[in-house]
């Protein structure tokens, strides 16, 4: 996987949303990627501010904001 394409999936993995062999995938160039693994720590904080649905702005994420209103 290239940084580009985990950087794709790193929100969903952030959250726990992705297939386990994906997740697998991304969690094996966090491994060996710094760079990428600094980028998931940021999307897991805005997944906790997500989580507590006081930002509706994520336009990069439809499923999300849309479980977010449905959810709350
Ligand atoms: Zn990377």
């Amino acid at each position: 996987m290239t940084c580009e394409e985990v950087r794709i999936s790193l929100g969903a993995h952030a959250l726990g949303a992705l297939d386990p062999e994906e997740a697998a995938e991304i969690d094996h160039h966090l491994a060996t990627c710094e760079a990428c693994g600094a980028e998931l720590l940021e999307l897991e904080e805005s997944a906790r501010s997500w989580a507590r649905c006081r930002s509706a702005t994520w336009s990069w994420w439809p499923a999300l904001r849309a479980r977010c209103s449905t959810g709350c």
